[in-house]
């Protein structure tokens, strides 16, 4: 019985770790599988070269695309996943994303429950990621049960000039919500340095709350939990009748095994789930398992996002950036009525991460240059499930994700209306870049939750509706997304699939 499990949850980041923490204490024979290792705390954490130039900590993985063209996707197969790099500005989904939304290039579809049966989730996923922020600024802010636990990151003066501004135009320029472990009254006693290497860097002193720090190390400190790294889940299989997934395939370095449990939960990330899910198809599940839908892979999202980098004659000392963001036209915009999508801060720029856009010639004391007089902007929109977006396997088993983007208009605009609003403020010289289809930062919708089993892959308590004991808690659950960053909605809903586990194990 050694091989044998209560449950086994397959990935340990956002939402395979929030889960594991989550179900800990209930005494059940917990097994973690994650194909990484722990992200190495080291000086090169925190090296601009080794991470936008060298791609130090990047899975060493091609995807290819619609054109079966290889690509390198910004995937990180550590213990904490993508969230070992993350921004760390975890916000909850405005309560009008849980309904129908009209859009540009379509509609937004509802989930199957409205933001009052999440909200007590969100409340809880702030307190775990020690959330900073507040309350009360923001026009599209959700009600909440609960205060956030911590008080905001202030701003650094040249953004809190900028704040300022921006209000005095009539905006409301709201603090970002963040997952760092700092006491802004303690700075002396508080992990957390707020320095300029963290978006989108790991923390070398374990002060932002990842995957890692916040669950799977202490879901680590209970018996019942064990955890196995450098370990590549390569298919499940199934009970005779094909009702139960009774047995999860492992390959390491020693070899392949096969180890068995009562539960099976797959956490690896929208992409890979999908992946794997399709790689276990078999005599009773011919399409793949949880497949009779042919939903599986189908619908992938990542937001639209770009980059704009604003100069202006001022230079920009500010070592923390990321606290400032404007909610203003997530609805509607001056001359649209339909939603636009958020803008917030990035971390502060370094030259080698505009070398990775600037035109070959442009030279490192001209980029050196932009850098210290620029603020750093990130702009995301809603993009738009559409069947047609999916990840499938070639024929020797290789991910290929054919995605087209859509709703690019008001991502368009979007920009325009900041770069209006910046240059009012001084700012003369603009740059922007959309994110091509290796930042699959945000990748969810890949095995949406729904009640209809012909037009959804898990039901909304992320259980497969092909099975009894399969479920999916990762990124993949979403039927849309908002344009929210997704990552604290991961988290409350895995928090949500634990509290259904608890009462049906
Ligand atoms: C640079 C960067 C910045 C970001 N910033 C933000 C932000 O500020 N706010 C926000 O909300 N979101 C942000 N995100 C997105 C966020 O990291 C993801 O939304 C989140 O991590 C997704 O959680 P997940 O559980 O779906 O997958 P992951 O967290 O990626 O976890 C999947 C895990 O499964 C493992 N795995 C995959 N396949 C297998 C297999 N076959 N066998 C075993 N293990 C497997 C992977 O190694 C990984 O550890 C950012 C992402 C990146 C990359
Ligand atoms: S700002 Fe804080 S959490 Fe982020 S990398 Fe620096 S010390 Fe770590």
């Amino acid at each position: 019985m050694s091989n044998h499990y209560d449950i086994i949850i397959i990935g340990a980041g956002a939402g395979g770790g929030t889960l594991a923490y989550a179900l800990a204490p209930t005494g059940k024979r917990i097994l973690i599988i994650e194909r990484g290792d722990y992200l190495p705390r080291e000086k090169e954490n925190w090296d601009p070269d080794k991470i936008f130039l060298e791609q130090r900590y990047q899975a060493q993985e091609q995807w290819l695309d619609a054109e079966e063209k290889p690509f390198d996707p910004q995937a990180y197969y550590v213990v904490g996943g993508n969230t070992k790099l993350y921004g760390a500005a975890l916000q909850r989904m405005r309560q009008e994303d849980f309904g129908e939304l009209k859009h540009v290039d379509g509609v937004s579809p509802a989930w199957p429950f409205p933001y009052e049966a999440f909200e007590t989730y969100y409340s809880r996923a702030e307190s775990l990621f020690k959330i900073h922020g507040q309350q009360g600024e923001d026009p599209t802010e959700p009600p909440m049960s609960a205060d956030y636990p911590f008080p905001a990151m202030p701003h650094a003066p040249r953004i809190q000039s900028i704040a300022d501004q921006l209000a005095s135009k009539g905006l409301n320029p709201v603090h970002l919500t963040l997952a760092l472990d700092r006491r802004q009254n303690q700075p002396e006693h508080s992990p957390c340095i707020r320095c300029d290497t963290c978006d989108p860097f790991p923390c070398m002193l374990d002060a932002k709350c990842d995957a890692q720090t916040a669950c799977v190390d202490p879901a680590l400190t209970y018996d019942n939990v064990t955890l196995l790294t450098n370990t590549l889940v390569t298919r499940l299989l199934t009970t005779a009748d094909g009702r139960r997934a009774d047995r999860v395939e492992i390959k390491t370095a020693q070899g392949t095994e096969t180890l068995s449990a009562d539960t099976v939960v797959v956490s690896c990330g929208a992409i890979n789930s999908a992946a794997l899910l399709l790689r276990s198809a078999s005599e009773q599940h011919p399409n793949g398992l949880a497949n009779s839908s042919d939903q599986v892979g189908r619908n992938i999202m990542k937001h639209n996002h770009s980059a704009l980098i604003a100069i202006a004659p001022e230079a920009n000392d500010t070592i923390f950036q990321k606290t400032l963001g404007i909610h203003d036209y997530y609805f509607s915009g001056p001359l649209q009525d339909y939603p636009l999508g958020q803008i917030q801060l990035t971390g502060k720029n370094k030259w080698q991460r505009l070398k990775s856009m600037a035109p070959a010639n442009m030279s490192q004391a001209t980029l050196e240059y932009m850098v210290q007089h620029s603020v750093d902007w990130w702009i995301t929109t809603e993009d738009l499930p559409d069947p047609n977006n999916r990840v499938t396997l070639t024929a020797d088993g290789q991910i290929k994700v054919d995605f087209t983007p859509n709703n690019l208009k008001p991502h368009q605009e979007l920009i325009s209306i900041l770069e209006q609003h910046l240059k009012d403020l001084g700012f003369y010289l603009f740059w922007h870049k959309r994110m091509d289809l290796a930042v699959f930062w945000h990748q969810v919708g890949t095995c949406r939750f729904g009640t209809d089993p012909h037009t959804s892959v898990l039901d909304p308590n992320c259980r497969a509706h092909d099975l009894d004991n399969l479920y999916v808690v990762d990124a993949s659950f979403f039927p849309a997304m908002g344009a929210m960053n997704p990552t604290l909605t991961i988290i409350a809903n895995a928090l949500k699939v634990a509290d259904h586990l608890k009462s049906s194990l």
